[in-house]
């Protein structure tokens, strides 16, 4: 109902090239974090631009093709570089496409495409996360950026990073800015990288700003825009966390399902006992249900609608049936589950962030909420 020839094609090639390229590698790069290069690669097959119109490098697609990406980046087990990967192409590049001017598309948005730049999306703080209006990182008269941001993905290693600033606390929503800032600037430092409890190939830094001159240039979007442009960012951000997410349950399932069929106990697969059994179904029928809703909501946003609650509650129940279904699945597996040979401990601890990152399951509940009136 969603994919057609040329999408199937498009998550063939995507497949192939995981296979051959990025899945032998994944255990070293869970020790190391993978390669910078690797996103030139992306680059070079066209990944990091697929629904970019081709004037920009991009390849015209649809908002089908980077489902197709997340879903073939969940399914070959690339947490740490399927995120670094989503926030290049969908979180961080897609406010210079929508909202910059020609000249800025051109200095980040065409060299992120290629994978010859990669970029990050600096909005936490170390005392605002879900609370976006309460940070407070300012940008004076001149752009002197000044403050925090935490938990950045691709911080380290990116050339840029969209960074989202607050001009006046007075003005409220209307006081926010994004900025473009670029590594080297004086006064923007990776003050540290931070270990975590999965998506160890990914980079996390925190990014300190002090006394950082950004020309006016750099701006992206309306001044006093920001808020509103972030807050459009991130529906297609929760959009993909959604698409990932159920993807990665899939695949959990399925290698769950295959164990329990050859895994004996007591004289039989242990597939045949109620309590695995039944499991196994609530699993897959969760991720049946969701699943639909995903593409159904995508399809929305696909067309240019702009489905908040539908969105958010994607985003809310995709990831909270990942985490249950990668639970489920190391219960199935006993202490093998439980080892990093593995690979459902690693889904596990990777599906967790989806529920914290992107806008918690708290703060989907609220969104979805003051839909409803409530
Ligand atoms: C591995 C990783 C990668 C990340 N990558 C990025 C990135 O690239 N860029 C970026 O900007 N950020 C990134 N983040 C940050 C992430 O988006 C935040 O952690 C998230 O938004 C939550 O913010 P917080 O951690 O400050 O939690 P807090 O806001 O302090 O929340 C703590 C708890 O309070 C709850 N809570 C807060 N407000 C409410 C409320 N109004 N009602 C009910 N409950 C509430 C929350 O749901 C949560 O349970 C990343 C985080 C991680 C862990």
């Amino acid at each position: 109902m969603y994919f057609t020839d040329a999408h199937e094609e498009l998550r063939l090639h995507i497949r192939k090239f995981l296979e051959k390229e990025v899945q032998p590698n994944l255990e070293e790069w869970e020790e190391k974090t993978f390669p910078d290069s690797i996103f030139r690669r992306f680059g070079e097959l066209g990944f990091l631009g697929l629904r970019y119109p081709p004037e920009y490098g991009g390849q015209g697609g649809d908002y089908f093709s980077a489902v197709v990406l997340s879903e073939e980046m969940a399914r070959a087990g690339c947490g740490g570089l399927g995120m670094a990967v989503a926030v290049q192409a969908e979180m961080a590049t897609p406010p210079v496409f929508r909202f910059g001017t020609e000249d800025q598309k051109r200095r980040w948005l065409v060299p992120a495409i290629q994978g010859e730049q990669i970029a990050a999306l600096a909005i936490t703080e170390p005392d605002a996360g879900s609370d976006v209006a309460g940070i407070t990182t300012t940008v004076g008269n001149e752009f002197i950026v000044d403050g925090r941001k935490i938990f950045i993905t691709n911080g380290a290693r990116c050339q840029w990073a969209l960074v989202v600033t607050k001009t006046d606390r007075e003005r409220g929503h209307g006081g926010f800015n994004l900025l473009v800032i670029e590594k080297g600037t004086a006064g923007f430092e990776v003050t540290r990288t931070l270990q975590k409890l999965g998506m160890h190939s990914s980079d996390t830094a925190e990014l300190l700003f002090e006394e950082c001159h950004v020309p006016v240039g750099n701006l992206i979007g309306e001044e006093g825009e920001g808020f509103k442009h972030l807050m459009w960012e991130l529906q297609g951000e929760r959009m993909i966390a959604a698409a990932g997410a159920i993807a990665g349950a899939a695949r959990v399932f399925e290698y769950t399902m295959d164990y329990a069929k050859n895994r004996q106990a007591f004289g039989q697969p242990i597939s045949n006992f109620q309590v695995i059994k039944h499991k196994l179904v609530d699993m897959g029928t969760k991720i049946a249900a969701i699943q639909s809703f995903v593409y159904q909501t995508a399809k929305q946003w696909d067309q240019g609608e702009y489905p908040v609650r539908e969105i958010s509650q994607a985003k809310l129940l995709a990831t909270q049936v990942a985490c249950e279904v990668a639970d489920d699945a190391i219960q199935i597996l006993g202490g093998h589950g439980y080892m990093r040979e593995f690979p459902v401990e690693r889904a596990w601890r990777d599906a967790r962030l989806a529920r914290i990152g992107a806008g918690t399951d708290e703060i989907m509940k609220e969104i979805i909420a003051k839909s409803y009136g409530l």
